[in-house]
């Protein structure tokens, strides 16, 4: 193995005594990103004002930062640029999408381990249209057999936040091609979390956030991706100023950008992505092969150390490799209370409704001795029901 993961994780400013794995929801602080930001603050911000949009490429943020994130996901040059959420990222994939799709078709295939936020989207979108889209919800395992010709887009997000479950990127796209279907993926619970290759795949739109496995902060910029062969083709359905072919030309309507910059919006959030610069540094000597390896070892594991001594904790992840993603997710109908246990003692995992207890794992900060003493705590908790007390029972606003 190539990578260097303990100087990896000597990048990161990780709380003494805490086992984190909830990078998957929220990547830690990278060493570097406060003194980034406080150069932003003090040297860009507070000495050149609104020269910094030139002088210190506030302006070429987006895409250089596009550019250093597709590199992770496998995407062509030029082809990724950053801003807004991702749920903003949804709504105009999916709204490009649904304008490139075969005239007359009216499905958008989704399924039911797809995260909330792009489901809603979508059913705002299309209602917005007024077309008579419909958003079809099947199983996750029954999306291949759904691909019909009556499907317009297929929406997936590649790994499932709940369950871990991945889907096989490169087969779906293929299939979705072979009937004429436009795809949109969600890299939420991908990009650094496992090797992508989205122009190998064929992959025509994907999106995703910075704030989980790349570590960019609270409120990192997400990112939109389309395949360099549409890129001048696709209409902006958020035909805002900074998309526009020329934007201090001021003129009195709307033109496209050239290639993806016309999936920019608005003014980009320059602090956040200063801090995100910082974060993509960690990347520079990690080779996604090895950061793969290490993370099937690091939640075997976890598994085999949690199924060996609780056998009232159900697996909700696959157990096999090339169907999972970078997490591991047990059922249980007290989770929410047990998760508060953890959190407790230290581990730090998270709890999504109704039932599931979620770890993420990451090799970049997260180590084999960091797994086995996670598991010890579990195993712990579970056995001496250390969970069942009143003030583990109320849920907080963010669980
Ligand atoms: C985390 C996540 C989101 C979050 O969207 P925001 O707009 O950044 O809040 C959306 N979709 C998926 C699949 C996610 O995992």
């Amino acid at each position: 193995m190539s990578t260097d993961f303990a100087a990896t994780r000597a990048l990161f400013d990780l709380p003494e005594g805490l086992i984190y794995l909830d990078g998957n929801s929220l990547g830690p602080l990278p060493r570097a990103a406060a003194g980034r930001v406080a150069e932003s603050v003090i040297d860009e911000w507070g000495q050149m004002l609104i020269g910094g949009w030139n002088a210190a490429g506030w302006m070429d943020q987006p895409a250089r930062l596009g550019d250093r994130i597709g590199r992770l996901i496998g995407a062509e040059p030029g082809s990724v640029v950053l801003g807004d959420t991702l749920s903003i990222k949804v709504y105009q994939a999916l709204a490009s999408a649904l304008d490139l799709a075969v005239p007359g078709r009216q499905v958008v295939l989704s399924d039911s381990g797809n995260f909330p936020t792009d489901l809603y989207m979508a059913e705002g979108l299309i209602h917005s249209l007024g077309r008579g889209h419909e958003l079809r919800v099947v199983a996750p395992e029954a999306v291949a057999a759904a691909l019909d010709e009556s499907v317009a887009v297929l929406m997936l997000t590649e790994v499932d936040y709940r369950t871990g479950r991945r889907h096989d990127m490169a087969a779906l796209t293929a299939k979705a091609h072979e009937k004429g279907a436009i795809t949109i993926w969600d890299l939420a619970h991908s990009a650094g979390a496992l090797p992508v290759d989205l122009a190998a795949v064929g992959a025509d739109f994907a999106v995703g956030c910075s704030y989980k496995y790349l570590n960019g902060g609270p409120g990192a910029p997400a990112f939109i991706y389309v395949a360099p062969r549409l890129a001048d083709r696709v209409r902006p359905a958020l035909s805002g100023w900074l998309g526009h072919d020329a934007p201090f030309a001021f003129e009195p309507s709307y033109r496209p950008g050239r290639g993806i910059e016309r999936m920019r919006v608005g003014t980009p959030p320059v602090l956040q992505m200063a801090a995100l610069d910082a974060a993509l540094d960690v990347w520079e000597g990690v080779a996604m092969a090895d950061l793969r390896a290490r993370s099937l070892e690091l939640t075997d594991q976890f598994i085999a150390d949690i199924e060996a001594a609780c056998p009232m904790l159900t697996l909700a992840t696959p157990r096999a490799h090339e169907l999972r993603g970078s997490q591991v997710s047990f059922r249980h109908p007290q989770g929410y209370a047990i998760m508060q246990a953890l959190i407790a003692e230290g581990v730090v995992g998270d709890f999504r409704a109704p039932d599931i207890l979620r770890f993420g794992f990451t090799p970049l900060y997260t180590s084999g001795d960091d797994v086995a003493m996670a598991a010890a705590v579990l195993v712990d908790v579970m056995r001496q029901e250390l969970w069942d007390r009143p003030e583990y029972l109320t849920r907080a606003r963010v669980t």
